[in-house]
């Protein structure tokens, strides 16, 4: 492609995977499927990575999606809340394990967690007290949704210990209350949502914390940006403290020794992910220890020691609402 078409193409993409951005992060209402945007993503990282002199800082692969919306109070994150770089076959998760055995010469497991579709939240805890918490908005500065998440039952008001930690998960809507609110929504004329993930978003932004209360939502807690008392050394361990602090921890998160390991994990969880109450979009592979993740680092965007597998394109979320539908 001749450079004036690919500066031509990139700013294209830009423009599109924006608009896109904008749809899903601040209206809760996408108009292309996650696969869709995913494509266009895609295109866009090869173009730029075969041309960084096109690279502009305001490029969507330079910055954490999302904005912060009116309404809310603001939050800033002294520890940013990062997104994950992606896989989408087997070649992307080799190619992965070669790049972090680059980086660090220690031993090293992997360990697999669902990626739950939901919305990124930080909590803040002072000697075990629920004090704030936020939404990841652009993973600087994010929405404070303290009285909102108050609502959550699976978040934990107080802890079991007086601890001061700092604890990031997600926070979901459960299949069956995203069909429950749905079907009501269609009954009283109202908009549905498109998918459990805008729902959820979309509840978590409600003024009222009465509406809040009445959607149901959930959580699931998966890491630490301030350890406190906390004195895990590896990702699993962390798991353990976190559940035995009162969060709700997934219980089906496996340590890996191979890659084999980690992509019979996908393919099991690739064939159960229907069966789940909860919405997944893909298995998150990390580096277990926290040593070689130190050694390892981030980049603008994401960890260097984490990556996230997207499920493939048959299985959309539009069409788990067409069948959810229909049951
Ligand atoms: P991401 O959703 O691909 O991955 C990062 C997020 O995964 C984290 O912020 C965290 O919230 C979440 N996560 C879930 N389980 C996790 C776990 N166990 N461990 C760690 N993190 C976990 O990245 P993103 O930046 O949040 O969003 C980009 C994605 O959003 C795109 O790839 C696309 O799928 C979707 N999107 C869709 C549209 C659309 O129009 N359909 C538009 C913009 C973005």
């Amino acid at each position: 492609m001749e450079e004036s078409r690919i500066r031509e193409r990139i700013t294209e993409l830009n423009k599109q995977l924006k608009q896109y951005a904008k749809e899903y992060y601040e209206l809760d209402q996408p108009t292309v499927t996650d696969q869709e945007y995913d494509q266009l993503y895609h295109e866009l990282v090869q173009l730029e990575t075969a041309n960084p002199n096109f690279i502009t800082e305001d490029s969507v692969t330079q910055q954490v999606g999302g904005k912060i919306l009116e309404g809310f109070e603001k939050v800033r994150h002294e520890h940013v809340m990062l997104s994950l770089g992606n896989a989408f076959n087997k070649e992307d998760l080799l190619a992965f394990d070669q790049r972090v055995k680059k980086l660090t010469d220690r031993q090293i497991s992997y360990i697999c967690e669902l990626k739950i579709d939901g919305l990124a939240i930080s909590l803040t805890y002072e000697n075990g007290r629920f004090i704030q918490g936020a939404t990841r908005g652009d993973g600087t500065v994010g929405e404070n949704i303290t009285e909102n998440l108050k609502m959550v039952k699976s978040i934990p008001k107080r802890l079991s210990q007086p601890y001061t930690v700092e604890v990031r998960g997600e926070c979901y809507m459960p299949k069956d209350s995203f069909l429950k609110l749905n079907m009501a929504r269609e009954e009283s004329g109202e908009n549905v949502f498109a998918n459990p993930r805008n729902a959820a978003a979309g509840s978590l932004r409600q003024l009222d914390t009465r509406v809040v209360a009445k959607r149901n939502l959930s959580s699931f807690i998966y890491s630490v940006a301030v350890f406190g008392e906390l004195t895990a050394i590896s990702q699993s361990e962390v798991l353990t403290e976190l559940k035995e602090l009162g969060f709700n921890i997934n219980q089906e998160a496996e340590v890996c020794h191979s890659m084999e390991e980690v992509w019979t994990f996908i393919q099991k969880f690739q064939e159960l992910r229907n069966t789940l109450p909860y919405e997944i979009d893909g298995i998150v592979v990390k580096v277990n220890e926290f040593a070689a993740q130190e050694d390892i680092g981030f980049t603008v965007k994401a960890p260097r020691w984490a990556i996230a597998y997207k499920f493939p394109a048959e299985e959309s979320e539009t069409k788990l609402l067409d069948i959810e539908w229909t049951v």
